[in-house]
């Protein structure tokens, strides 16, 4: 039908955090490598999405790529490193996605959808991809699914779910945005002044100094928001706007807007959240002139290109990481990585209002058998759609733990093609010494 266009021992679909870590890993391990990406820039939701905060960035628990890439923007004067996160500036991480993975060796292919697949038994054999107007096929050993929405397993027929309920209602979508010209010392004296109007729990409301620049992530704004509710002077169905600062001066990321019901894998409803959130966004601006202290002569520097999605598809695997897992800290003999970061679940149905914030006891770690969907030899999937449960999800969408699932499929898939066998035949010892020499902490 299509002519053969490439043919790879591994392709890794999805430049976000968790591609970029699966494709480095697997051409750093030997593999000849293409990175197949949507875009013409590399970080997904870090970069289009503008999220650029790395949450539950913990040296005990976070290694290997991601702990790469923070340094590598921290050369760049590109980020800055406080307790439990990360904040960096979404051009710094452009920069250091593309020197990294040219680097590594990996070939890329932007400006390029994975549209199918071919399937032969129990083996996806190539993908279909759509460029511009072409059709071409893409041969590989090993496939790695980093779409975010698990779009080469749904393609595939891998066994999938999607959000909470008999609803399946998943998390709210968000346009994330930055302010400029913020007056930076007073808002950050305001957060410190005002406990009360910011969440509190020990990975919540973040506000020090690190390297003489306010550092702080805080959620809240509790009672400036309501009064101007009640006045008519905020369009926002919740009570809940997070003030992130950069490692920029006077700049101030904005995650405050949100759409409810949005199935991130269909277009039309994605279409009115692009709609309704830049509505939203609109008014949240006013609002932050109007009544939040250092923001009376601040600007827009810049939204979202594109709406961030926090939860579409999760795939069923040979093993679903649920909240019991997370909150006892339960060990597998099989684990590939390590998180500890909160389930930061933000009510998704019926309560809009509603923020499900549960702490695992200490850290916790993810087994292999999350990224292996049961029906493929030679699939593995990393990133926001690995197999957990709805509430599981919203520790392991962090993208520092996106980041070691993918370093971990990248590992495994240069492995598996080495030795050809197939995935779950792969010595788990051998893959974890691998990681752990490579800097991953298990
Ligand atoms: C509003 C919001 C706030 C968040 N806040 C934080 C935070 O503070 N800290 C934190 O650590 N995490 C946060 N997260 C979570 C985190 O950003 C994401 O879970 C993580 O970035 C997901 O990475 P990923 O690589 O799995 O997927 P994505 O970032 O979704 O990347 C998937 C990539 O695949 C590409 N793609 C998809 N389909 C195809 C296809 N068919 N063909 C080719 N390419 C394709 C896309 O273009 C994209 O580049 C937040 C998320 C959202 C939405």
């Amino acid at each position: 039908m299509y002519g053969i266009y490439e043919e790879k021992d591994v392709v890794v679909v999805g430049g976000g955090v968790a591609g970029l870590s699966a494709a480095i890993s697997a051409a750093r391990n030997g593999a000849k490598t293409l990175l197949i990406e949507r875009n013409g820039i590399l970080g997904g939701t870090a970069t289009m999405g503008l999220m650029a905060v790395f949450m539950g960035f913990d040296r005990h628990t976070i290694g290997g790529v991601a702990v790469e890439f923070l340094e590598n923007m921290k050369k760049l004067e590109g980020a800055i490193e406080g307790e439990y996160y990360a904040v960096f500036d979404p051009e710094v991480f452009k920069e250091v996605a593309f020197e990294m993975v040219d680097s590594a060796g990996v070939d890329l292919h932007l400006h390029t959808i994975m549209d199918d697949v071919i399937v032969k038994n129990d083996r996806i054999e190539g993908l279909i991809t759509k460029s511009r107007l072409k059709h071409q096929v893409v041969l590989a050993n090993s496939i790695i699914d980093t779409t975010g929405d698990a779009d080469i397993a749904f393609s595939a027929g891998v066994a999938f779910e999607k959000g909470e309920g008999a609803e399946k209602i998943t998390q709210p979508v968000t346009l994330i945005f930055k302010m400029g010209n913020v007056q930076i010392k007073e808002l950050f004296q305001y957060i410190q002044n005002n406990p009360d109007e910011f969440t509190k729990g020990k990975y919540q409301t973040i506000a020090s100094i690190v390297k003489e620049k306010p550092f702080f992530i805080a959620p809240g704004l509790f009672s400036l928001i309501k009064e101007a509710r009640q006045r008519g002077d905020l369009q926002l169905d919740h009570n809940l706007i997070v003030l992130c600062s950069t490692p920029r001066p006077n700049e101030v990321l904005i995650n405050a807007t949100r759409s409810l019901k949005v199935d991130g894998t269909n277009q039309n409803d994605l279409t009115r959240a692009e709609i309704e959130t830049r509505k939203q966004m609109t008014s949240v601006i006013k609002f932050l002139k109007k009544y939040v202290v250092g923001f009376s002569n601040s600007y827009l520097i810049e939204s979202a290109c594109s709406i961030g999605v926090r939860e579409t598809r999760r795939i069923i695997g040979e093993y679903i990481l649920n909240e019991s897992d997370i909150l006892n800290d339960k060990s597998f003999s099989d684990a590939i990585a390590r998180n500890f970061f909160p389930m930061d679940v933000h009510g998704p149905s019926s309560d809009p209002e509603g923020h499900f914030w549960e702490s695992p006891s200490e850290t916790y770690q993810i087994p292999f058998r999350c990224l292996i969907p049961r029906e493929f030899s030679n699939l593995l999937i990393a990133g926001r759609c690995i197999s957990t449960t709805h509430f599981a999800q919203g520790s392991t969408r962090s993208m520092p733990c996106c980041m070691a699932t993918g370093q971990a499929a990248g590992t495994a898939a240069a492995l598996i093609v080495k030795k050809n066998i197939k995935t779950k035949e792969l010595d788990i010892k051998l893959l974890q010494k691998t990681l752990i020499d490579q800097g991953v902490i298990i």
